[in-house]
């Protein structure tokens, strides 16, 4: 007897973002802020009081009333996932018939395109232009000659931090027959009047992503949202498993989003200091021709280098992570300490090569 691996998961290695121990983490999107000591009061309030022996509520009913009355929707345009990770491959594996298509936008999340090797979908890219924008009319006339069943993109985008503007997306969404993922998982910085959060039930081919990993500071306990019409959201709920999200991070994560000022306070900061990132980015971009430094929208900055890896090697010798990505990289905003921190390093980097 013997068994071996089929070819789609035979050389695939797990996924690590970065391996060793760093001071400074600015690699991952993350916010870099924990809870309080105040807050930390109320987490051992949740744990003594967990009911450790009983399944988690599987309809998140709590967690997805506070979260939509934060975003000001109804409840039931909303499903939970074990992080958006989860949403984005149930999605694809769901919503996606056996050979249909995926487009993906190019560069954009990479989890789009690994899920759909995994659904064996195939997938097709659409690249961006050379400033890194999306040309809408462009990928609508894509999405309709090449036939696709699933369009998913992140908007504002990981990596770029640049965003299509709502009367695009709407565009978009009305002029493709196909179903449209859009990802909001750093909407929060962009702010809510670019989101089509609010507009899921005028549509009936529309799905908006959002997360509690990025503004809410809450990777760890892996929350995504799933945002459609009633129709599209009991599908959604029907394919998922049914214990998804664990009982701690429903309890938690429904009275984060029950304390608006807080997360609307925490938003401000990382808007303020993504600000301050990106303008001494720019400062420093002007002692070389060749460090360019996009704009963004998002909680990260993404730049043009083509001394990106010597980059990136010199900030982990000095315990800083940041995301290397071929002729880029991708530095998330921090704290004052650690945006200070970053901007001694690259400068000292940039001044002695
Ligand atoms: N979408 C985008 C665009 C992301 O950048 C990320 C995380 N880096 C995710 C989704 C995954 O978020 P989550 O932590 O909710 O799984």
């Amino acid at each position: 007897m013997s068994y071996t691996l089929n070819d789609k998961i035979k050389n695939l290695i797990p996924y690590e973002p970065i391996s060793g121990e760093y001071s400074i983490r600015l690699d991952a999107n993350e916010c870099t802020l924990n809870y309080d000591s105040e807050f930390m009061k109320t987490v051992d309030d949740v744990i003594h009081n967990l009911d450790f022996n009983r399944y988690p509520d599987p309809l998140c009913i709590e967690l997805r009333k506070s979260f939509a009355d934060f975003y000001g929707i109804n409840y039931k345009n909303v499903t939970v996932g074990n992080g958006s990770d989860e949403l984005i491959f149930l999605i694809e594996s769901a919503f996606m018939k056996k050979g249909e298509k995926l487009l993906v936008t190019n560069p954009d999340f990479s989890m789009y395109e690994f899920y759909s090797s995994i659904t064996e979908n195939p997938c097709v890219k659409f690249n961006k232009n050379e400033d890194l924008n999306i040309d809408v009319d462009k990928l609508i006339s894509t999405v309709n000659s090449e036939n696709i069943g699933v369009l998913i993109f992140s908007n504002p985008c990981n990596p770029t931090g640049h965003g299509i503007t709502k009367a695009e997306a709407e565009k978009l969404i009305k002029s493709v027959n196909c179903l449209v993922v859009l990802d909001e998982a750093y909407m929060d910085f962009w702010g809510e009047e670019n989101s089509l959060i609010k507009d899921v039930n005028n549509y009936d081919n529309l799905i908006v992503f959002r997360t509690a990993s990025k503004a809410l500071g809450s990777a760890a306990l892996r929350l995504g949202f799933a945002v459609a019409n009633e129709t599209v959201t009991r599908a959604i709920s029907a394919v998922k498993s049914p214990y998804n999200v664990n009982s701690f991070s429903q309890a938690i994560g429904s009275k984060l989003y029950k304390n608006k000022e807080f997360l609307n306070n925490r938003i401000k900061t990382i808007v303020e200091n993504t600000k301050k990132l990106y303008n001494e980015l720019v400062r420093l971009s002007k002692l070389t021709d060749d460090f360019y430094v996009y704009k963004t929208k998002t909680n990260f900055v993404f730049v043009k280098t083509s001394f990106s890896k010597e980059l990136w090697e010199f900030l982990k010798s000095k315990s800083i992570a940041i995301r290397c990505m071929g002729d880029y990289v991708r530095i998330t905003s921090g704290t004052d300490e650690e945006i200070n921190a970053v901007i001694n390093a690259v400068e000292k980097f940039i001044s002695e090569r």
